[in-house]
């Protein structure tokens, strides 16, 4: 008994999380992966400063400390050596922010790298040239990692957006630092939030899963069904469910090799106790354009030639009482087609009933792509508890895998 206890606990003590306040970075190079894959307009210039300041506490923190950076990232899918997706395109744009003079090197590895480490004093940034410029990145190359390694004493992950990829920078190169490697303030925020939902909770908790299709979140939906008490489903994924119940649908949205797993979730979500509300509603168009003609019907009677692109206002009322009656909410995809301005009231509506109940002390967390766009297009970005900088990456955690990015650097 006291063997399987001290397994546990030394199980338990390895899969602490060790982050940036472990350590004291005076007179220490911090090798730092951030997510500086920012959207550019034509001109080169950042678009969307997000990630960029989700970086800024940990860079200050280390260079308080005194030590210096040396910051590397990726940007866009470059095709080899490609000068469009350098990063020397944000590095004005990264000392705005940051409020220190980035300095900056035209490669990720080799020689002038090298020097430009060495020469590099404590209080000073660096920013490495895109690491996807060398195919060996992605490819999670251990030799290109190792060379990686060189240029700091301690590696911080920082990049929550890359975390699920095992990549030289973001996985690989943390087993050539043992106990010098930690999360920055910006993963163990990610990684605490999705905990605070998925595993320790306070009750009533209700997920919302819009969107476009049941496929792509069926994983998320198989994991949490357990775990919450509400699900909210939205957008075009409803029409799968509504066909599976013998509802008609017209022209909407459908996968119809995915209508037995729609009955299957709901048959699952009725054994474990689990709620799931539907649309009743839905503001239906005869076209896929923001000029169609539009009315409102059941969810469940749409005539043929029109296709429902949002949820309809009866839905918002009852889908705002469910969040107003919860404790705890996470938030994936949109209601509606919300980037056509006639079909972004469902989502809107969804919104400010999320805002409410954050206001009420409600714990509230948005991500996925979609879902982000539409909480800054409509202004509740600051009215939610947290809003996730990884799409992909929050969507693979609500599936209850690993992430490499992660796994490197608790093990
Ligand atoms: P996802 O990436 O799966 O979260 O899907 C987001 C996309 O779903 C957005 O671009 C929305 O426009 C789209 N969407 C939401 N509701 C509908 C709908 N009723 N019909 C078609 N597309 C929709």
């Amino acid at each position: 008994m006291i063997i399987v206890y001290l397994l546990l606990q030394f199980k338990k003590s390895k899969k602490e999380m060790t982050t940036i306040d472990n350590f004291n970075f005076e007179g220490k190079k911090a090798l730092i992966r951030v997510d500086f894959n920012v959207p550019l307009d034509e001109d080169f210039n950042v678009t969307d400063v997000t990630r960029i300041e989700s970086a800024k506490p940990t860079i200050l923190k280390i260079l308080e400390d005194g030590g210096s950076c040396i910051l590397m990232s990726h940007l866009g899918r470059p095709k080899g050596v490609s000068p469009e997706f350098s990063l020397s395109h944000i590095v004005e744009t990264v000392s705005e922010i940051i409020g220190v003079q980035v300095k900056f090197v035209n490669d990720c590895i080799g020689e002038s790298v090298e020097e430009a480490v060495s020469t590099l004093e404590m209080g000073e940034i660096l920013l490495l040239e895109n690491l996807r410029f060398y195919d060996e990145e992605k490819k999670g190359d251990k030799d290109f990692a190792e060379k990686l390694s060189k240029f700091g004493d301690i590696y911080v992950n920082d990049a929550f957006g890359t975390a699920h990829r095992a990549h030289a920078s973001t996985a690989i190169i943390a087993q050539f630092f043992e106990d010098n490697k930690c999360f920055g303030y910006l993963l163990a925020k990610e990684i605490e939030s999705i905990n605070k939902v998925l595993n320790n909770s306070e009750k009533p908790v209700t997920a919302i899963l819009g969107g476009a299709k049941v496929s792509s979140k069926i994983g998320v939906i198989e994991n949490i069904i357990e775990k919450v008490d509400h699900i909210i489903v939205g957008g075009g994924m409803t029409f799968t469910f509504i066909k599976a119940l013998g509802g008609t649908i017209g022209n909407s949205l459908v996968e119809d090799d995915k209508l037995a797993l729609a009955l299957e979730i709901l048959e699952l979500a009725k054994a474990k106790n689990t709620q799931i509300h539907l649309p009743v509603d839905a503001i239906i168009a005869d076209d896929f354009n923001n000029d169609a003609n539009t009315q409102v019907v059941d969810t469940n009677a749409i005539p043929q030639g029109w296709m429902g692109l949002d949820c309809g206002p009866k839905t918002s009322v009852n889908f705002a009482e469910v969040i107003a009656n919860s404790k705890t909410i996470l938030w994936n995809g949109p209601l509606g087609v919300f980037e056509m301005e006639n079909f972004a009231k469902g989502t809107i509506e969804l919104g400010n009933a999320i805002a409410d109940a954050t206001s009420k002390c409600a714990f509230s967390l948005v991500g996925g792509g979609d879902s982000v766009a539409a909480v800054k297009q409509f202004g509740f970005a600051d009215k939610v508890s947290y809003v996730s900088t990884g799409g992909g990456a929050m969507l693979e955690m609500l599936e209850g895998k690993q992430l490499p990015g992660i796994e490197a650097i608790l093990n």
